[in-house]
């Protein structure tokens, strides 16, 4: 590109464009998305100055706080916050672990308590470990080898799979209820290899579950480099103890809150539209990618749409859910309170799938309204966003589908997501300011064209 070029292109990008078609518009969400740095810098605040929020804790509310704060600031039509009661599970003091072998030495390892696991008390927990890849091992193995051993799942996410959310379902098993399962066998506690696809040192959390009758036991996810190794050192030597201490509990109920800004509709008012990401977010990690860029996309959307001049005919709210990843409370709520208040909800949008490049929409509805949806392709392929498909919603917008209401996920690019989600690696760092607005500016071109054309 001459020079010339690049200054004629520049200054026609920076000037505010009243939009004459569709095309234009979208084509000014992206200008002004790219152009601008106010989600990136909201980001960067809820990352760095707040960082990692599990649902109930101090710094969960200083991001309702704050996110509450950013939305008041944009003169909305109307900023609040629903509360809504949440458990509290605190991760308490860094997890310890090591593998303890006669034949290879002691060597420390990476791991963290998964969510909602009981804690092992100050002295830790020390016994020898099976290594086992499904449920059904256990049962062959049976409670007289099991008992009183640590259980160590080491089944990796399948690499061959190009979709990662299906690869990381097909191993989520292992933290949900590994513990639960392994317990009924007589283990003392459980070593869970790390959903990822990423061959590293940090380990990912999640949430697990305890089932009733079955004792609760101590359970961590280790790093793939400690799993590795704990596997290799198992195969020489099958006498060797692992070691963990976590000081990790459960501490009732408090309440939190869904945060919600929304900009009134100019024709259909009682009709919304809801984007949202989820506000809470394990520690340790900041919860860049899972999903306080979510919410600020959410947030983004907003004002971009205030920046443009853009008044949508239906009411647009940007809803931060609170604990998304511990008992999903806030998105129950939020629908809860929605058939209290009887309010429509014409489509919803949730973005939960980290702040990669745009790939596109995946969309729930019925044929009719799908067909629709789908045609809107045309106004994103010249961004390379192509991939519009039948299949979408999550967690938080879930329980909106008892309304009828069409459900969609926004769709970044899928391939290292997993490097990041649930561990200490999902920091601001990781997240790249194009791909981040790309999103944004995607969210809200899709919402726009909702917007405009009738479901
Ligand atoms: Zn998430």
């Amino acid at each position: 590109m001459n020079h010339l070029f690049i200054t004629i292109f520049l200054s026609l990008s920076f000037t505010t464009i009243y939009a004459q078609n569709d095309e234009q518009v979208v084509k000014s969400l992206f200008d002004e998305a790219l152009t601008s740095q106010t989600a990136y810098e909201n980001l960067r605040f809820l990352c760095k100055n707040i960082g990692g929020r599990i649902t109930g804790s101090p710094e969960a509310e200083k991001a309702v706080e704050f996110t509450y704060r950013v939305m008041s600031e944009m003169d909305l039509d109307s900023v609040f916050k629903q509360p809504v009661r949440v458990p509290r599970w605190r991760r308490g003091e860094q997890e310890k672990a090591s593998i303890k072998s006669y034949k290879f030495g002691n060597k420390k390892v990476p791991v963290v308590a998964l969510g909602l696991s009981i804690g092992t008390g100050n002295a830790g927990l020390s016994a020898g470990v099976i290594e086992v890849q499904t449920f059904e091992e256990l049962k062959e193995l049976g409670r007289k080898k099991i008992e009183g051993k640590i259980i160590f799942f080491n089944r990796p996410m399948d690499p061959t799979m190009i979709n990662t959310f299906g690869a990381y379902g097909k191993a989520a098993n292992q933290r949900t209820q590994g513990a639960a399962k392994a317990a009924e066998y007589g283990a003392v506690g459980v070593v869970v290899r790390s959903l990822t696809t990423s061959q590293d040192d940090f380990p990912h959390t999640g949430v697990m579950k305890y089932e009733k009758n079955i004792p609760q036991i101590p359970a961590v996810a280790i790093s793939t480099n400690g799993a590795n190794l704990l596997s290799n050192w198992l195969n020489e030597d099958p006498s060797l103890k692992f070691y963990f201490r976590t000081a990790c509990e459960t501490q009732g109920e408090v309440t939190s809150h869904n945060v919600i800004g929304e900009i009134r509709g100019t024709e259909y008012p009682d009709e919304i539209i809801t984007i949202g990401g989820h506000l809470d977010c394990w520690a340790p990690g900041e919860g860049a990618h899972d999903d306080g860029a979510g919410c600020i996309q959410s947030i983004e959307v907003l004002r971009l749409f205030q920046k443009l001049g853009i008044k949508p005919k239906r009411t647009i709210r940007a809803v931060m859910f609170m604990d998304e990843e511990v008992a999903q409370r806030g998105g129950k709520e939020y629908a809860r309170q929605a058939e209290l208040k009887k309010e429509k909800h014409y489509f919803a949008l949730e973005a939960d799938r980290g702040a990669f490049m745009p790939r596109g929409f995946g969309v729930s509805a019925t044929d009719e309204c799908l067909e629709k949806i789908l045609a809107l392709k045309r106004y994103f392929e010249p961004y390379g966003i192509t991939e519009f498909k039948k299949g979408g919603g999550g967690v938080d917008i879930g329980p909106l589908r008892k309304f009828g209401t069409p459900l969609s996920s926004y769709i970044p690019d899928m391939q290292r997501y997993f490097d990041f989600h649930h561990s200490g690696n999902d920091t601001f760092e990781q997240v790249h300011f194009r791909e981040f607005q790309m999103g944004s500016a995607a969210i809200a071109a899709f919402i726009y064209l909702i917007d405009q054309y009738d479901l």
